[in-house]
């Protein structure tokens, strides 16, 4: 299914009409992957729409572009605001939004420093990435043979779009074989993460989510869930663990900007657990949707109101 268009994107500093906002072939980013982006999502709230954590995703847009070297010619309030606009402008209640950074034209080297750093940020309608069902009922996913990149090839803690190559294998392998998602091994054989979300273990009552170090992407919502986990007490390590964990587990959840918070129901067709979703997972899930929703208060200062 094509995105559905709304009217307006920000394309480097105006807005522009939804087709309008073209590129050409010779950009350096289609040939070379250098691009970095972000994903954000707002909700609807008795405010209007709110944008969670939307400091935290420019924060991280502004260091993948460091990690990059492309230089920004914009502020991260100058961007932060763009965002809102983009979604103001289009009058979108809820939606998924896209800022995306990327080498424009220059010579045809690898080293694309000499091209311009361009910008654009497009904001559409979206419901859940895995389904309803996946939020409510559980995704049943495989453990990919694909391994993340390791820490001396890419760079993970940049979004970048060179690194969503390996993603592409891991999702593409898994739907093939009838799968939701995959969760990849990082270099040393241990668990790192799905191929857009990462993910937490609930083993004899504690949470496990794999570190930084692991080739993971430092999602926002995984830093929304740990602070959630902590706040109702219950103990989150940041470790790295093995692939047996994931049939030993309790629990498994997936977080991420798109699946939010997922349930994994079983991983290579062995049952998570008894097969449904398991307290500590809907206790999360409850505590996050009520902030979203407005129906519990937003204590840690998440949403920022786009009206
Ligand atoms: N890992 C990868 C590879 C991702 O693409 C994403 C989605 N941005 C995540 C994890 C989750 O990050 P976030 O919670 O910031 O959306």
């Amino acid at each position: 299914m094509p995105i559905p268009k709304s009217e307006w994107i920000w394309h480097t500093g105006t807005f522009v009409k939804w087709d309008d906002a073209t590129v050409h072939v010779t950009v350096h980013a289609l040939h070379y992957g250098s691009s970095v982006f972000e994903g954000l999502r707002a909700y609807a709230t008795s405010n209007g729409p709110a944008v969670l954590a939307a400091e935290a995703h420019v924060r991280r847009l502004f260091d993948s572009c460091r990690v990059m070297r492309m230089d920004l010619r914009y502020s991260p309030a100058d961007v932060l605001s763009a965002i809102l606009q983009t979604v103001r402008r289009n009058e979108l209640e809820s939606c998924y939004i896209r800022p995306l950074v990327y080498r424009g034209s220059g010579p045809i080297g690898l080293d694309g420093r000499e091209a311009p750093t361009e910008m654009a940020i497009f904001a559409f309608e979206f419901g859940r990435y895995l389904g309803d069902e996946a939020i409510e009922e559980g995704v049943d996913v495989m453990v990919s043979s694909w391994r993340r990149m390791a820490p001396d090839t890419l760079a993970a803690m940049s979004k970048s779009g060179g690194n969503y190559v390996n993603s592409q294998f891991i999702i593409m392998e898994a739907r093939d074989l009838g799968f939701a998602e995959a969760i990849a091994l990082d270099v040393n054989g241990l668990v790192s993460e799905g191929s857009g979300e990462n993910i937490f273990v609930v083993y004899r009552g504690a949470l496990y989510t794999p570190p930084v170090g692991a080739s993971i992407l430092l999602g926002v919502t995984r830093e929304c869930v740990i602070t959630l986990a902590r706040d109702l007490g219950y103990e989150v390590r940041e470790q790295t663990f093995p692939r047996e964990m994931l049939y030993l587990a309790d629990e498994i959840f997936f977080t991420g900007t798109a699946v939010e918070i997922s349930p994994v129901r079983s991983v290579d067709r062995i049952k998570v657990g008894n097969g449904t979703p398991g307290v500590i997972t809907r206790r999360l899930q409850d505590g996050f949707f009520g902030i979203l929703s407005g129906q519990m208060p937003d204590r840690h200062n998440w949403l920022t109101i786009v009206r």
